[in-house]
């Protein structure tokens, strides 16, 4: 018996494709239930595992999984029972967006943030196609609010090949996931950061792997870098979604409103309408940017909005 480890790139109906660290992908099945703390264990892509093989030719089982970090999870109604871990052992999201063609969707965006902050997932962001904005000032006028609240915001054109180094030193060796409305260059940005590594042809080549089964959920596809690492292609954050984050933790996602939160004159102050709320302030005082307490607002009303055991 021979048993090496690996990490899970993808699963489809069962079978599971484990890539060895020598870079060779091989098909393997759980043995039996595995569990952690009596509950039964779900495997999911970004899993270390151990697998074994039955012997030389013979098929390959998953012995254990190891320990995680940092999940994607889209939390079910009601809190962490039947939370279904979309990725496991993620070190950051990456945000993307196109300065401009198409123009930045900033309710979207503040939205795969607060994903993130739910996720308890680091998160820098890329406004790509700079090229396409005349002037420094706008960018900066964009990036501000964002490098405010503590987040890397990368200033990115493919055409340009202007902040690439930064964002290939961002991602080489880390497991992130990617996320971001198309048309914004994010296959043409890591092509250009990372030859060979193509989102859309992985996807293919993975869900034509086993024949009948359609890839479904996440996947991981290798960063061809010396350093390694992992672009987790998710289904899309939208669908993972803000499920199970109670409103009243909302504010905590907002990093730029953390310095205010205990000096609001009520400690469940909703930063809404109650008198005396140090957020408002902040935001009248322009410590905290319009749009982003527009977005707050926008998706604190959202939540509040799902039926009451959701929250
Ligand atoms: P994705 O859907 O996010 O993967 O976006 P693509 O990588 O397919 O790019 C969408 C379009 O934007 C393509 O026509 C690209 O050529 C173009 N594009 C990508 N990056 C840049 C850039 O930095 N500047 C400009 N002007 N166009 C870009
Ligand atoms: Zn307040």
């Amino acid at each position: 018996m021979n048993a090496i480890e690996g990490v899970v790139i993808s699963g489809t109906g069962g079978i599971w494709n484990v890539r060895a660290a020598d870079g060779e992908v091989h098909d393997a099945s759980m043995r039996g239930r595995l569990k952690q703390d009596g509950a039964p264990l779900k495997l999911a892509v970004g899993d270390r595992v151990t697998v074994e093989r039955d012997g030389p030719g013979g098929s390959w089982a998953i012995m254990a999984i190891h320990p995680r970090h940092g999940t994607l999870a889209r939390r079910a109604p009601g809190g962490g029972r039947g939370e279904r871990i979309v990725a496991a052992n993620v070190d950051q999201v990456l945000v993307c967006f196109a300065a401009a063609k198409p123009e930045p969707h900033l309710r979207m965006l503040d939205r795969f943030l607060v994903i993130a902050e739910g996720n308890d997932l680091a998160a820098r962001i890329v406004f790509n196609k700079v090229d396409l904005v005349g002037g420094a000032a706008a960018l900066d006028a964009l990036a501000a609010p964002y490098e405010k609240a503590g987040y890397i915001v990368h200033r990115t054109s493919v055409k340009q090949e202007v902040g690439l180094k930064e964002l290939h030193d961002g991602l080489a060796g880390r497991t992130t996931a990617l996320s971001g409305p198309s048309g914004v260059g994010k296959s043409s940005l890591l092509n250009a950061l990372f030859p060979g590594l193509d989102l859309r042809t992985a996807e293919i080549s993975a869900s034509v792997n086993k024949g009948r089964h359609t890839t479904v959920g996440a996947l991981l596809v290798p960063i061809p870098d010396a350093l390694g690492g992992f672009v987790v292609d998710t289904p899309g954050l939208r669908e993972i979604g803000m499920w199970g984050l109670p409103a009243s933790s909302l504010d905590q996602c907002f990093p730029e409103f953390k310095t205010f939160l205990g000096e609001c004159r009520f400690q469940d102050c909703d930063h809404m309408t109650e008198p005396g709320c140090a957020v408002r302030a902040a935001l009248e005082r322009g410590d905290v940017s319009a749009s982003r307490y527009e977005s707050y607002l926008k998706l604190l009303l959202e939540l509040r909005d799902l039926p009451e055991e959701w929250q």
